[in-house]
């Protein structure tokens, strides 16, 4: 698995580093609200565990299930895999993903939050903000690290469901994106 590694972007010990200022800055800003996080699956499964150790806030924990990628290109397409969804009813609520790039994804859940739900209040924060031009218009209120527009692995963000375990943030070999493509 590692070995199809080309170069490694962000080392645990960096992300780690970046999450406990992350972690803070929400912890303050959050301090006496109903705060519900819910975190899109599966891309941000490491990202929630290692954040929300480091915040000591009663929050609720909901995640949805959201898929919008093919192999190494988004399919433009935003597509819920559930329809239940928690009650937010009158609580603050922030929306975990692992990447933001096109813009879609995160555009699609806050509008069905701000249609839905009740909710007082909807912020977003991403562990990664690729620098791309969107193609919808979305910036973060929080964000770990701004990263170039390239496919990365790692740490939650799958290849065709692989990689995910990968402690560390990187980019694929060429090679590998072509042995695992479908
Ligand atoms: P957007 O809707 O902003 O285009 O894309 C967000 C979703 O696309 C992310 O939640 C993530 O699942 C996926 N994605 C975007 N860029 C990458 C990338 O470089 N690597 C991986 N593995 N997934 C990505
Ligand atoms: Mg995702």
């Amino acid at each position: 698995m590692i070995e199809d590694i080309e170069r490694v972007l962000l080392e645990e010990s960096i992300i780690l580093q970046r999450l406990d200022d992350l972690a803070q800055k929400i912890t303050l800003d959050y301090q006496g609200k109903d705060l519900t996080v819910i975190s899109l699956m599966n891309g941000s499964f490491v990202f929630m565990a290692d954040l929300l150790r480091r915040i000591p806030l009663p929050l609720q924990i909901d995640s949805w299930s959201i898929s919008s990628y093919h192999g190494t290109r988004t399919s433009g397409r935003v597509e819920f895999r559930q329809n239940h969804i928690a009650d937010v009813k009158g609580r603050h609520v922030l929306i975990l993903d692992d990447i933001l790039d096109s813009g879609r994804t995160l555009r699609a859940v806050f509008d069905r939050l701000e249609a839905e739900s009740g909710a007082t209040n909807i912020r977003s924060c991403v562990l990664l903000d690729k620098k791309v031009q969107r193609h919808t218009p979305f910036v973060a209120d929080y964000a770990g690290f701004e990263i170039p527009d390239e496919f990365v692995v790692g740490y939650g963000l799958d290849y065709n469901e692989r990689y995910r375990n990968l402690p560390f943030i990187g980019v694929l070999k060429a090679e590998a994106i072509a042995r695992h493509a479908r």
